[in-house]
């Protein structure tokens, strides 16, 4: 462990994933992953942990909510971060390359994340690349919201979907990129995919006539109804980006 302060950029890559795929409540030392990771890299698990903490410190949403503790966060971070804040497909390779410098055991695989892609089985899921992005993004945004639905708030993982904003067929750059992306239900991603629901400038949900105009059973009315006008759950990271927010609204939503 008697590695120096100063984490090189192999290093900071492998923190700045991690961080991505962390919720916050699970960053600390006794985290068996971060151990793992830790002992890789020839750290203690409790500076890694401090490490990923000092990138929440860049994210505009940590900022506003005003939380402290993170002076620590030095100029290797920031590079880091701005390096690869709009680059997320160059995080996932560069992560994948370190972890194999490293000689890092494959990671579990996740089931769902290798079958399901939004709900689609696609070509896609042939290419090692694509399935490392898919498993990067469905683990960034899920953490991201702590593991719950941003719409209704029901928090079992299983019934989760990292949703795209901007379609995935749309734009391939925004495929991976955190801010694209919701944590929903598997009824709110679907209904969200299919421009059913969208989400107003602020935040508020907005159900199309399509659903309004249907009978409402009690599930109807629980699931949509009542929700009209309420906030979405927003993270404490990764905010969901405003351009795509719109592009939704514009394109994928049936007023
Ligand atoms: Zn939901």
């Amino acid at each position: 462990m008697a590695k120096g302060l100063t984490w090189n950029e192999n290093e900071l890559v492998v923190a700045f994933y991690l961080y991505c795929v962390t919720p916050f409540g699970k960053i600390h030392h006794n985290n068996p992953r971060i151990m793992e990771v830790a002992k890789m890299l020839g750290r203690s698990p409790a500076a890694l942990s401090m490490k990923m903490c000092n990138f929440a410190s860049f994210d505009p949403v940590h900022k506003s909510r005003n939380v402290g503790g993170l002076k620590h966060a030095g100029r290797g971070d920031r590079e880091t971060w701005d390096k690869y804040n709009d680059h997320w497909g160059q995080l996932i390779d560069e992560y994948q390359k370190q972890m194999a410098a490293l000689h890092a055991p494959a990671e579990p695989a996740d089931e769902e994340v290798e079958i399901v892609w939004n709900g689609k089985r696609t070509e896609a899921l042939r290419t090692t690349k694509a399935r490392l992005g898919q498993r990067f993004f469905r683990g960034t945004v899920l953490a991201t919201y702590d593991y719950v639905c941003a719409m209704c708030g029901i928090g079992m993982p299983q019934l989760l979907n990292a949703s795209h904003i901007i379609p995935w067929s749309v734009n391939e750059e925004k495929r991976v990129d955190p801010r694209n992306g919701l944590s929903l239900c598997g009824l709110h991603d679907r209904a969200f995919d299919k421009g059913l629901v969208t989400v107003d400038e602020g935040h508020r949900l907005v159900l199309s006539q399509e659903v309004k105009k249907r009978k409402k059973p009690e599930m109807h009315k629980a699931a949509f109804t009542d929700l009209e006008g309420t906030k979405l759950i927003l993270p404490k990271r990764f905010a969901p980006d405003a351009d795509a927010l719109a592009y939704h609204r514009d394109k994928v939503f049936i007023r």
